[in-house]
């Protein structure tokens, strides 16, 4: 048995934002919600947006989208959509914008809590096609969500949950290569890391689709043939444009499932405090990982290995290690600022995640605790 859905139309290269009011008109979008966050608006990227937009558009913006979006912040963005009476959203940003804009299109048309949709709690079938259009432009090379049907969110009851439906995956996905330009190493390296985290994960993952394997695959060499450029050349466009289509494959194959790495990443990134880095994470998590899932999926570690440029018996986890030294990222959970007292509470709240049960190897909440502890 396999479910397998490729169907969001997609926007790549340089030049692509102009064409912007193509799908304004397509969608029947003529009050938009620009759903975005404060660094974003910071860059001046709001204003490369603005220009494009059709003359009469009014710039209706939200901008106060937390680093890992939250109830409170989708109910505050939800309140403008009403008041101005918005008829579609574009998500403009990383992640966290993209994701807030879905669920902002749940609560558009469909009665809240928010909570009723987490999909743990089987909220997937409670939202239907009547969801607001969205118009999803990343400015960042990670997340995938421009192309993902799941929105991350952080609840009021401290949960961090999955909205997962087809019906999220954006009406449009408008990446323009060019956006990503100006965005520090730091950042390049983090959001690069989700990224390929994207692909090893649901590449690993034990269910039956092969299209999305091959995507994984294609994505993983893309990735590690390019990070190391932009991070040490924010300006190489080739780059970047390669980065953004590796993030674009990493959001297209991972609804094969994901696995122990996110599931540990969404459960640390319902932290409030410290607040942590879904990508920054995903790097540190992904070499002990690795190896806590050797020997569950060799042939595929092989296969991996290959096409990331190394040779078959490469040790993958030792060349994360190596990776990450070379593009910043820290080493330890402990150097991000984890507090050890939390992490028997992260580990069950990864067991219950929704990525845990597509790790190639069983994994429960006592090898998520020991797979921390090594990492403090
Ligand atoms: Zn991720």
């Amino acid at each position: 048995m396999a479910l397998i859905t490729y169907l969001t139309t997609i926007r790549f290269g340089d030049g692509v934002l102009e064409e912007l009011p193509e799908d304004f008109a397509a969608l029947g979008i003529a009050r938009p919600l620009i759903v975005t966050d404060r660094g974003v608006a910071a860059t001046g990227l709001l204003e490369r947006l603005f220009a494009v937009l059709p003359a009469g558009m009014p710039r209706i913006v939200f901008d106060e989208v937390p680093s890992n979006p939250t109830e409170a912040a989708t109910l505050a963005a939800l309140d403008r959509y009403r008041a101005e009476a918005c008829d579609g959203l574009i998500g403009f940003g990383g992640g966290s914008p993209i994701d807030l804009a879905k669920a902002v299109s749940i609560l558009a048309t469909h009665p809240g809590p928010l909570a009723r949709y987490a999909a743990i709690d089987g909220g997937i079938p409670l939202i239907t096609p009547t969801v607001a259009p969205v118009i999803a432009i990343p400015t960042t090379s990670g997340t995938g969500s421009e192309v993902g049907r799941a929105a991350l969110m952080n609840l009021e009851d401290g949960r961090k949950v999955g909205l997962i439906s087809p019906h999220l995956i954006p009406k449009r996905a408008v990446c323009e290569p060019d956006l990503t330009l100006g965005l520090p190493p730091r950042l390049t390296a983090a959001t690069g890391m989700d990224a390929l985290s994207h692909c090893i994960e649901t590449f690993l993952s034990p269910r039956f689709n092969p299209p999305a394997d091959a995507i994984a695959l294609d994505g993983a060499g893309r990735i590690v043939r390019n990070l190391e450029k932009a991070v040490a050349d924010g300006q190489d466009r080739e780059a970047r444009s390669e980065l953004m289509m590796g993030a674009l494959q990493g959001g297209m194959c991972f609804q094969k499932g994901l696995g122990a790495i996110h599931g540990l990443s969404h459960a640390l990134g319902s932290l409030k405090n410290p607040p942590l880095h879904h990508g920054t994470l995903n790097a540190v998590l992904l070499p002990p990982v690795l190896r806590f899932n050797a020997g569950s999926a060799d042939d595929k570690y092989r296969r991996l290995a290959l096409a990331m440029g190394l040779a078959a018996d490469a040790d993958l986890a030792e060349y994360i290690d190596g990776l990450n030294a070379r593009i910043g990222m820290p080493k330890t959970l402990g150097e991000m600022g984890v507090p050890e007292a939390v992490l028997p509470e992260m580990a069950e709240k990864a067991e219950r995640d929704h990525s845990t049960p597509t790790n190639p190897r069983p994994v429960a909440a006592a090898d998520y605790l020991r797979i921390m502890r090594e990492t403090m």
